[in-house]
């Protein structure tokens, strides 16, 4: 079997290392060129996508380029603790949830899959794909063409493959959050924040959240309510312009944020923040979609780069199993939908405390203390965090 994989974010190389850990030919092709790892901001990847990276043999490849973050703690407007929930139940061999930038993760496993053999095209936008019955093909907008037996569209929120597999298929919808993410180095303020953990802050004009790394650094995001933009209004203000007017933000708030980010550097700048929830159609013939292609949780569900790899995972495991194309993308689809559309409509509820109103704001420093206290607990929480995938079945001979 051979596959083509659109997509070298994570779920690419992800799913085309779980295939190959398998004995399955994958070739990953890629719109842009090779990144260094150090453009963007930071995410976490949860125990249960480590549980998948685990299933392709490249869990301590991630846990060695990040920091552990065991809990996330919540603030509300004026500085008062709201509540705090775990980030599941370590791994077997004590791991747990990892913080990595998230550029640096796509990266290492892009590397590790070309160390183990995986072609990877950079540089090389797909323009077209297309189901032929017994095959698939993807052509480059330089005219080159590739060719297998499935084709994996990891294209992310704005996916060329899942418009080929539907075209009235839904478009990523804006969340009504601007994304800005930074780090500052070598700081006294990362003292007042938890160990191991991720501060979260409803304050008064947007989200701030922090980290501190096992150094002295914290790795900080705002999330700003506001309409989308494009790139001519976002390149119209300069970054330093952006900077400053997002520690403005903060002053005034309680807290380390005004002054983590004006001492800090801005690494991400207003990114459009996009969720994506009940795609009709993940599949026809010999195309698939997966990774935020096929469901993107927004970022504040935390879940999306853990769900592209549990998808990476899980779908090899359903090509194992069955014994055509067609069954394994149906059982699929059939076993992710519940999980990942419940994951989205969870994110989407956070997105949406994120961006009140001044009225909305006090009421929602009233409702989210008891909906820390009893609806999202570790417990409620072990559905996401805990889950795990069984041991796959013994390969099929042909596979
Ligand atoms: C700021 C931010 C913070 C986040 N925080 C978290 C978090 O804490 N935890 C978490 O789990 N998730 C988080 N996420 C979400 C996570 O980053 C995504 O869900 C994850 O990257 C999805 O992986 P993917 O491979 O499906 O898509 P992507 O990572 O978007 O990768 C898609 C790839 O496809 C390529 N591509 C697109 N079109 C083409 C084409 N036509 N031809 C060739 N290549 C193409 C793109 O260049 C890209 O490299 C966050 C996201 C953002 C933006």
């Amino acid at each position: 079997m051979r596959v083509v994989v659109v997509g070298g974010g994570i779920a690419g190389p992800a799913v085309a290392m779980a295939l190959h850990w398998n004995g399955v030919e994958a070739v990953v092709l890629e719109g842009r060129p090779r990144s260094d790892g150090r453009e963007g901001s930071y995410l976490t990847v949860t125990p249960n996508g480590l549980d998948a990276l685990e299933h392709m043999g490249a869990l301590s490849l991630v846990r060695d380029a990040g920091f552990p973050a065991r809990r996330n703690v919540m603030l509300g407007s004026r500085g008062q603790r709201l509540g705090e929930v775990g980030l599941g139940e370590p791994l077997h061999d004590g791991t747990h949830a990892v913080t990595v930038k998230r550029s640096l993760l796509s990266m290492c496993l892009a590397q590790e899959a070309e160390r183990r053999g995986i072609p990877i095209e950079y540089d090389a936008p797909v323009a077209e794909v297309a189901d032929h019955g017994s095959s698939a093909r993807a052509t480059l907008t330089d005219g080159r063409t590739f060719e297998g037996d499935l084709l994996i569209g990891a294209d992310g929120v704005h996916s060329k493959v899942r418009r080929a597999i539907d075209p009235h298929a839904p478009s990523g919808r804006y969340v009504g959050l601007l994304n800005f993410g930074g780090i500052t180095r070598d700081t006294h303020l990362a003292e007042e924040l938890p160990e191991e953990a991720w501060e979260f802050r409803f304050a008064k004009r947007a989200f701030f959240g922090a980290a501190r790394t096992p150094g002295r650094d914290v790795v900080w995001f705002v999330n700003l309510p506001g309409p989308e933009i494009d790139r001519a209004q976002r390149g119209a203000i300069s970054p330093d312009a952006w900077h400053h007017q997002l520690a403005e933000l903060f002053t005034g708030d309680p807290g380390p944020a005004a002054e983590l980010i004006a001492a800090g550097k801005l690494e991400l700048v207003a990114d459009n923040v996009y969720d994506l929830g009940h795609v009709p159609t993940w599949h026809r013939g010999r195309l698939v979609v997966i990774g935020d292609a096929a469901h993107a949780p927004s970022p504040s569900s935390g879940q999306g780069a853990s769900m592209a790899l549990e998808d990476a995972a899980l779908l090899t495991a359903a090509l194992r199993r069955h014994p055509t194309v067609e069954d394994a993308l149906a059982r699929f689809v059939h076993q992710r939908r519940p999980r990942v559309e419940r994951i989205v409509a969870t994110g989407a509820r956070t997105s949406s405390a994120k961006t009140p109103g001044p009225v909305g704001r006090v009421l929602r420093d009233a409702i989210l203390r008891p909906v820390f206290r009893y609806a999202v607990t570790d417990k409620s929480m072990a559905w996401i965090y805990d889950h795990r995938i069984e041991e796959v079945a013994p390969a099929r001979d042909d596979f």
